[in-house]
């Protein structure tokens, strides 16, 4: 392809809204065979909403008390007790004093349910500030607050849960909904049912994809049943669940050693090292700046269905060379 003919394409790359960093780029594009597509924020929206969240009486086996977030406020839900001296209300005000550090979705789900507790129980104290905050891409946030220490993130090995807690996971997972659990000083105190929405484009961007050829491979750092689930609804079969930044990035290497030109489509802080990785990193524009900064293609668009049309126009474009 001549110069003009590249100065063209990125022309038109932008008026469909997506940003190329350059003419090997626009090359590498054309030549992806392998697409790994991250879950969260990525097929689905990342706007995430509370939809339930669990408490128990800790290991003195009192059932789960569910209190269910509606649309319309969960102004009548009553204040469950968690362990003895923590109601359900606390350990909110705890996870979400925590959360407020982090800028995952699930974390921005978790602050906005707070809110809405807030003004449901008429709560007037200020919410709790957090210190010693750590967030670890993949695995969640821990603080201190209140002189308690906090952790909010993904539950680990069930047996080790208090049985409503556990079931709690169980059922929020087969629902593709992210279990979150609530950890005071060491204690599991609740868990959170977080639910998103698939983008309302990618069934069709997926659809789109396989018919250019690509091989569509899920990669999350959320658990099997919940991305089985997702990945149920489109079709995927090829999938890598609780994946770790640095496992995301691994399971790049291995797919190109065994001979895959593969790009990576991602948005979180969590992406960042596989899409750095990949042949190719495709960022999507609403993601972190950790994110778009590794990729070499960037997705100003709200639509999934730019990654199908980016493959076109580079194809198009130098599909005469060669
Ligand atoms: P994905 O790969 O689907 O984008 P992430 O790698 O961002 O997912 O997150 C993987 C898992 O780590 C989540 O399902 C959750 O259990 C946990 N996690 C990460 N960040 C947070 C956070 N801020 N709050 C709670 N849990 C978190
Ligand atoms: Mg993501």
């Amino acid at each position: 392809a001549t110069p003009t003919a590249l100065l063209a394409a990125t022309g038109r790359g932008a008026q469909l809204g997506i940003l190329v960093s350059g003419p090997q780029a626009l090359e590498r594009l054309r030549r992806i065979d392998t697409l790994v597509l991250d879950k969260t924020g990525t097929l689905t929206t990342g706007r995430m909403s509370v939809i339930a969240m669990t408490t128990c009486a800790g290991a003195t086996g009192a059932s789960g008390t569910t209190v269910a977030s509606g649309t319309t406020g969960a102004a009548g839900a009553p204040a469950t007790t968690g362990a003895p001296g923590l109601t359900a209300d606390e350990t909110l005000r705890l996870a979400a004093a925590v959360e407020h550090g982090s800028e995952h979705p699930l974390a921005r789900a978790i602050t906005a349910y707070g809110d809405l507790r807030r003004e449901a129980v008429a709560e007037h104290r200020p919410p709790p500030t957090a210190r010693h905050f750590v967030a670890t891409a993949g695995y969640g946030v821990t603080g201190e607050v209140d002189g308690r220490s906090v952790t909010v993130g993904r539950p680990g090995e069930l047996s080790a849960l208090p049985a409503p807690l556990a079931d709690a996971v169980r059922t929020a997972e087969a629902a593709g909904h992210t279990a979150v659990l609530v950890t005071v000083d060491g204690t599991p105190q609740a868990v959170f049912s977080i639910g998103d929405t698939l983008r309302p484009d990618c069934y069709r961007a997926v659809d789109h994809l396989r018919r250019l050829g690509l091989r569509p491979v899920l990669a999350t750092g959320d658990r099997t049943a919940t991305a089985r689930a997702v990945a149920g609804h489109l079709g995927i079969t090829e999938i890598h669940a609780g994946a770790l930044p640095e496992e995301k990035a691994a399971l790049v290497t291995t797919l190109k050693e065994h001979g895959g030109r593969v790009a990576v489509v991602g948005d979180g802080v969590n992406d960042a090292a596989a899409l750095a990785r990949a042949d190719l990193g495709i960022a999507l524009g609403s993601g972190t700046d950790a994110a778009i900064g590794a990729a070499d293609v960037t997705v100003l668009r709200e639509d999934l269905q730019a990654v199908p049309d980016a493959v076109r126009l580079a194809r198009r474009t130098l599909g005469t060379i060669r």
